[in-house]
């Protein structure tokens, strides 16, 4: 009889925070998706990895990498200098920035981000918005997701969500954003990096490789277009 034998391919443990569209959410069958998901996914074919995501809170993702839960953290995750202390990240595969979400009831009130000086401001826990936020007023209500922040603004709890930029203008082409504006005034600039394990040169090489292969075959700009063209 005939037997194949087969290479098994390498699992890829990868975690993500999935209530972050359109970057990580769970569809109506509780399947993550979303760009990041379909990046790591190119990205694990390119290199013959097994991808199995797992879904877990933001603040977790780096803890449950360095403790070895996960191999590979894929999450909009900004590459800061106090993360790279703690963990290894890719070049960068996404250019984002942060931005200010208000009520447009109070757009004249909050004109400029001065103008949030003495107001509570919502954030995600763990998150560069969280930390801008801090920085602006000191006055922070932080939530575990981003759509608690998001609901906590339309419930009048803060004067202004502070978060990535892509995921706010996401958030304002749906129909629960109705009364929600953006202000005008632009934060910062920030780049997305997929981070593993400090020292795991194999992988970190592995991945920078597949980003580049995805880059260099059209697949990362099919995936931006899929997620973000209007
Ligand atoms: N890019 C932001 C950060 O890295 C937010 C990420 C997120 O909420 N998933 O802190």
């Amino acid at each position: 009889t005939f037997c194949a034998v087969q290479a098994q391919a390498e699992v890829l443990r990868v975690g993500t925070e999935a209530t972050y569209a359109p970057f990580e959410f769970m569809d109506d069958n509780v399947q993550p998706q979303g760009y990041d998901i379909d990046i790591i996914n190119a990205v694990g074919k390119a290199m013959g990895y097994d991808v199995q995501v797992q879904n877990m809170a933001f603040d977790g993702l780096i803890p449950a990498l360095m403790t070895s839960q996960i191999d590979v953290v894929i999450a909009a995750m900004t590459i800061t200098e106090e993360r790279a202390k703690r963990v290894d990240f890719t070049e960068p595969y996404y250019k984002s920035g942060l931005s200010i979400l208000i009520l447009e009831e109070n757009k004249d009130k909050f004109k400029t981000i001065d103008d949030l000086k003495n107001e509570r401001l919502c954030a995600q826990i763990g998150t560069t918005g969280a930390l801008k936020a801090q920085e602006i007023s000191g006055n922070v209500g932080a939530f575990n997701t981003e759509p608690e922040a998001f609901m906590e603004l339309k419930a009048k709890g803060c004067a202004g969500v502070v978060n990535d930029r892509p995921v706010n203008l996401y958030f304002l082409t749906k129909s629960a954003s109705k009364g929600v504006i953006e202000m005008s005034e632009r934060i910062t600039a920030e780049d997305y990096g997929i981070a593993v394990r400090k020292g795991n040169s194999e992988l970190l090489k592995a991945l920078n490789e597949g980003l580049k292969k995805i880059k260099e075959s059209g697949e990362m700009a099919k995936i931006h277009q899929k997620w973000f063209s209007v």
